[in-house]
């Protein structure tokens, strides 16, 4: 017998025949706890998730994610569905349950010609670059390689190529979903174009994504880094940071970052970045640059691919113990900036930052109703990030997150980007982050998944 944690939260045993039918069923593999390779596959990437799921059902293809939630389905057991395991409160595992690995599908295929990609729900940004990048093209994804494309994309995805392409919502032309039904749907503009809308932004609340394709840029050499100046001057960093970002054209991204340098002195960075030109970078980053007499200007042309995973090491190491709290806000006030400071002369950790995510350009221009993404308008995404690498001091980390984040609050939004929503955040910050597209979702998800199978995640209450 396999003891196994249901929906409501109680406990069933599976039997030994109930198991190996299930076995028989998948070509990847069905991990139990007590196998070799059970340790491995019950990790996801923040090391502070540390939870042991009774059954891991590691896919190998479409055929295995159908039975997989066909098991669960009939079982009624809480379940997990994991892409890249990125997520910060670790919705890609739970304690007892079962988890839908789709990490073993990482195909991904270019058709250059029509500028398109399609790539399976276990693939990792660095992975889709990799192969995207041979055709000098690519979609927006995330600031850093090894975060899962489905999981990101679904909750829209935010990053580098924003301004200038929207976000990876905005460039999703398809999905292939197995509801919690069972079915295969693919879901495009013109096919189940309601839960195309909602897989577009609502998370992974309506089925598993097998594949997802993607519209493709031509992009190669970009410009990127970092410019550091000293603590003392963050405030004033961050006031010209605040006037600079409104100016930007599309093709430029600024974000902003309380952080520790590798040397271990706390620091105030700007990130810039810009895909065009190269020349034309130069000119725009240029007050960027030259304000204030930067202790390092690190800004440099790069491939692509060198600026999407400048960000890895040390900061999204897989492993690391993180903890984080996040909220938009279309002003940086003096008082947030004050808050903001004074924390980062008390950063509990030389991993942990405090940043700022500009969103502007093309991402803002698309009618907030048009995607389930609602977050259109020009605006920071805020991150308090705790991060250590000793799993016995996450107390005093996380407390230093949780007292920042209680002073700071105030000052920010009710409203996040739901992929940076913690498990601790309440349901009403969930709602307000869905905004005016909630109700929607709610109907949809009642037509997919009206027994909320699929509710390890920023949830959305079927109507
Ligand atoms: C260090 C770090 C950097 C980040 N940088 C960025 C960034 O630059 N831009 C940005 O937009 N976000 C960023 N994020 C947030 C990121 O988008 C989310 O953590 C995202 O959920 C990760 O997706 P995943 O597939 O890796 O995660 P998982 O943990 O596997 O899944 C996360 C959620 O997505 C669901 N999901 C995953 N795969 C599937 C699937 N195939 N089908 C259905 N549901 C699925 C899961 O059920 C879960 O609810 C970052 C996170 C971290 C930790």
């Amino acid at each position: 017998m396999t003891e196994i944690v249901t929906l409501d939260g109680t406990r069933a045993n599976l039997s030994a025949p109930e198991i190996s039918g299930l076995r028989d069923k998948i070509r990847g593999r069905v991990v139990l706890a007590g196998d070799t390779d059970y340790e491995a596959a019950r990790r996801v990437w923040n090391g502070n998730v540390d939870r042991r799921p009774a059954l891991i059902a590691r896919c190998a293809g479409i055929a295995d994610v159908q039975n997989a939630v066909r098991f669960a389905s009939t079982h009624g057991l809480l379940v997990s569905v994991r892409g890249g395991g990125h997520s910060a409160p670790g919705y890609g595992t739970n304690d007892g349950g079962m988890v839908i690995d789709l990490s073993p599908m990482k195909a991904v295929n270019v058709d250059p010609a029509r500028r398109v990609a399609r790539a399976e729900g276990g693939v990792l940004w660095g992975e889709f670059d990799a192969e995207t990048q041979v055709h000098g093209l690519a979609t927006t994804g995330g600031t850093v390689s090894n975060t899962g494309v489905a999981g990101l994309t679904l909750g829209g995805g935010l990053g580098w190529l924003m301004g200038k392409y929207g976000a990876s919502v905005d460039n999703l032309i398809a999905a292939d979903v197995v509801t919690a039904d069972g079915q295969v749907r693919h879901a495009s503009a013109t096919e189940n174009p309601d839960l195309f809308w909602a897989l577009r932004g609502g998370g992974g609340n309506f089925g598993v994504v097998t594949a997802l394709r993607f519209r493709l840029h031509p992009v190669t050499q970009v410009l990127g880094g970092l410019v550091l100046h000293p603590l003392e001057r963050a405030a004033d960093m961050l006031r010209f940071y605040r006037d600079f970002c409104p100016a930007l054209p599309d093709e430029a991204e600024a974000y902003a970052a309380l952080l520790t340098s590798p040397d271990g002195i706390p620091m105030a960075g700007m990130l810039l970045g810009y895909n065009g030109p190269i020349e034309d970078g130069e000119r725009i980053l240029a007050p960027a640059r030259k304000w204030g007499r930067p202790a390092a200007d690190l800004v440099a042309p790069m491939p692509y691919n060198a600026r999407q995973s400048m960000l890895d090491a040390p900061n999204a190491e897989h492993g690391l113990h993180r903890y984080w709290r996040s909220a938009f806000t279309e002003q940086i006030s003096d008082d947030l900036i004050k808050i903001v400071v004074e924390g980062a002369h008390r950063f509990s950790s030389p991993l942990s930052a405090l940043f700022f995510f500009y969103l502007h350009g093309a991402l803002t221009r698309v009618p907030a109703n048009e995607t389930a993404f609602g977050a259109r308008r020009a605006q920071w995404d805020f991150d308090a990030i705790g991060q250590w690498t000793d799993g016995s001091e996450s107390a005093s980390h996380i407390a230093w997150v949780r007292e920042i984040w209680r002073q700071l609050e105030p000052h920010l939004q009710g409203s996040a980007y739901i992929n940076h929503i913690a498990a601790d955040d309440q349901p009403e910050k969930v709602r307000a982050s869905f905004g005016e597209n909630h109700q929607r979702l709610r109907a949809i998800k009642a037509k997919y998944d009206k027994a909320n199978l699929f509710r390890v995640n920023s949830n959305i209450p079927p109507a």
